[in-house]
């Protein structure tokens, strides 16, 4: 992890293990390669929430003694998911370090107010991770609960929502609510579970370095000695040694609690998401650009037809307008847009001409 010089704050909190616990060996097995790196939690789910009843669906209170000894033999923080008052009993009586709410329990009240009352008196670190919809209100509702049961240890999990269209992630991660939550308890820790985000292991460095500049205050990761055979979010999973080559390779700019600070972080994350959005849509103008090039040729006609660019320009200056762009600044970019596409177009008919003269 690089932290800047400056840093006042504490390490961000890094909390790593398996989606699912399969076994006392596979625990074991992941514990020991993570040992070069400083965790402040070992995960591992024991009863998971899956949409179908024929899925995997944990081991159940099986591994709690797996993970006893992993608490044991490694000097491990250990954390497993509980969504009923019969896996905080089971959990307490193994006296399991820290306890996590998924997101679909986080988004029943009736289940956060039988937990709740369960916790009474609990002096344990409770996560509580987002609703699966972006529905800030049960967060901040699932917390409140909590905090009227007398739980002071919370902290909350950004794991993505789950929307019709989540685009390349499995979830979306809308930065503005964990942001927003914070404005509503501004000593509550929150923490960016990228895992569970990304779907895909080949998201998760990138997703872990933007919650780092957002400034999140730690990361919970999924690892698994064996990704590609996990019995859950197989695809998600990272390797011990490549979690430890993200940790290391880690920025972690100097974080402030100032919420001004994280707004500027969110919303300069927006514009780079943006940015994206230009550069794609240029591109795929760019290529349309280039498939008119051959009906062009095809039919003899001049590349440069003045007629259809007075359209355009009209059409985008009215666009631009309405949306409160002045007219120099769209003609400006426009006319650079429409001279790259001439140049493309006349070089694809002068190189497809010499091909024909050859
Ligand atoms: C998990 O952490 O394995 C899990 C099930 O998470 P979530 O509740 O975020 O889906
Ligand atoms: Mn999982």
């Amino acid at each position: 992890m690089k932290t800047s010089k400056s840093t006042l704050i504490d390490n961000p909190i890094i909390i790593c293990g398996p989606c699912s616990a399969e076994s006392e060996e596979q625990l074991t097995t992941i514990a020991s390669l993570l040992k070069p790196c400083k965790i402040d939690y070992f995960r591992a789910g024991l009863w998971k929430p899956r949409t179908m009843p024929s899925s995997f669906e944990g081991v159940g209170e099986k591994g709690l003694p797996w993970l006893k000894r992993i608490q044991k033999d490694f000097n491990l923080k250990v954390c497993t998911e509980i969504a009923t008052p019969y896996h905080i009993e089971q959990c307490l009586e193994y006296d399991i370090d820290a306890l996590w709410i998924g997101a679909r329990t986080t988004s029943n009240p009736f289940s956060m107010q039988d937990i709740a009352e369960s916790l009474k008196g609990v002096e344990k670190t409770i996560f509580v991770k987002n609703p699966l919809n972006p529905d800030i209100k049960l967060w901040i509702g699932a917390i409140k609960r909590l905090k009227k049961a007398g739980i002071n240890n919370i902290v909350a999990i950004h794991r993505g929502f789950s929307l019709y269209d989540n685009g390349k992630y499995r979830q979306t991660p809308l930065w503005k609510i964990p942001v927003e939550l914070k404005r509503e308890f501004p000593e509550l820790k929150i923490i960016c579970d990228p895992s569970h985000i990304a779907g895909k292991r080949e998201y998760i460095l990138e997703l872990s370095q933007m919650a780092m500049n957002i400034g999140f205050d730690g990361l919970m990761i999924e690892v698994h000695n064996n990704p590609n055979e996990a019995k859950t979010d197989a695809l998600q999973q990272i390797t011990p040694y490549d979690f430890i080559h993200l940790i290391n390779n880690l920025i972690v700019p100097q974080r402030n609690d100032t919420i001004n600070n994280a707004s500027l972080n969110v919303l300069r994350q927006e514009i780079n998401e943006i940015d994206n959005i230009i550069i794609n849509s240029l591109a795929k103008r760019m290529n349309i650009s280039k498939e008119i090039a051959s009906i062009k040729e095809e039919n003899n006609l001049t590349v440069f037809q003045p007629k259809r660019w007075q359209e355009i320009l009209e059409k985008i200056l009215l666009n631009g307008e309405k949306q409160g762009l002045t007219k120099d600044f769209m003609k400006e970019i426009y006319e650079i847009i429409h001279q790259e596409s001439i140049k493309t177009q006349n070089s694809i008919i002068n190189k497809s001409n010499n091909y024909k003269k050859e």
